[in-house]
């Protein structure tokens, strides 16, 4: 683990260090911004910093640095949201973290707490994380992430000094996956859609998204000339779908309507697709206003149904048959 190992945010990183060596690095910390940017990393590669004392911190070799990539460190303490369905931080991992603090530090000279997820922490476990930054114990640090700042307590963020951090540009997304070996074409689409959050481009990854935006746009073309047979083979297709993907799928359908209305207004924004430029010009002419905006407001209401437990091929059929009568 090392600093230039984080993409994007030099700023952030080259005040945080400079924080850390002039010795001027806050006791709280919030970084809060777009979730999968690379919020909690840096607040690791912090913590780590902080605990070594090496001249060229985190230097990766003393015992904290081993320590804390064994995830040993006996003065590192990491608190996430924790739960089967809805995930939170409870009052437990409060209470649990207020006694581990009020030990001595073992192998550094101070204490390093991160709670990854201060807008997922449940009203009794804020008010005791309040109490314990309103009054901390010894040589400690706090480094809180948000990706919903609004859903902190607003005392919580008072107490911290806030940091933002913005999305990812596309070149730095296309960096990282890169990095994780994904060959450069696929790299750029997925970075164009990820909407420069490195999680949501990995997600599309291993969710086959890119196959699945491509059947969706074989189906935009094709809808209004389907049979009923068709109808029924599409179905029993999507129907093999995780739910998941069912719902990317219809995503991807709105993308796609989304980014026609864009070109029927020729407004000045960039497509969603904008990859599909000449594609999408094309089903402009198959397309007409009315009957995009009557697709949408019918991929809106198969998504609602698709969260309920209704029968689900009675929903994908009545769908498709839907578009089909729009021609
Ligand atoms: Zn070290």
């Amino acid at each position: 683990m090392q600093w230039n190992d984080i993409v994007g945010h030099e700023q952030i990183i080259s005040n945080l260090r400079t924080m850390l060596e002039t010795d001027h690095l806050p006791h709280a910390l919030l970084f809060f911004g777009m979730e999968g940017i690379g919020k909690a990393l840096t607040a690791k590669m912090l913590a780590m910093a902080l605990l070594c004392n090496a001249k060229n911190r985190p230097c990766g070799e003393c015992p904290s640095c081993q320590a804390f990539i064994k995830g040993t460190h006996p003065d590192f303490f990491l608190l996430e949201p924790d739960g089967k369905t809805v995930k939170m931080i409870k009052i437990e991992q409060l209470r649990q973290m207020q006694a581990d603090i009020s030990l001595a530090p073992y192998l550094s000279d101070k204490r390093v707490v991160i709670i990854d997820g201060a807008d997922k922490i449940n009203e009794t476990a804020a008010n005791a994380l309040l109490k314990t930054l309103e009054e901390p114990v010894g040589n400690i640090y706090f480094i809180l992430t948000a990706n919903n700042k609004e859903k902190v307590l607003a005392t919580i963020l008072s107490r911290c000094v806030n940091i933002y951090f913005s999305l990812l540009d596309n070149e730095a997304v296309m960096n990282i996956l890169q990095k994780k070996e994904i060959a450069a074409g696929a790299a750029s689409k997925l970075a164009d859609l990820s909407g420069g959050s490195i999680r949501q481009a990995l997600t599309l990854y291993e969710n086959n998204g890119l196959e699945n935006r491509d059947m969706a746009f074989k189906f935009l073309k094709d809808v209004f000339i389907y049979s009923d047979e068709n109808i029924w083979q599409i179905t029993d297709v999507l129907l093999k779908f995780k739910r998941e993907q069912l719902n990317e799928w219809i995503f991807y359908l709105q993308m796609f309507w989304r980014d026609m209305i864009i070109l029927y207004n020729k407004d000045n924004i960039k497509l969603y697709n904008s990859d599909m430029n000449d594609e999408l010009i094309e089903q402009k002419y198959i397309w007409n206003l009315q009957q995009i905006f009557m697709a949408v407001e019918y991929s809106q209401i198969a998504e609602q149904r698709l969260m309920s437990n209704a029968d689900m091929r009675l929903i994908i059929e009545e769908f498709i048959l839907k578009l089909r009568n729009l021609k």
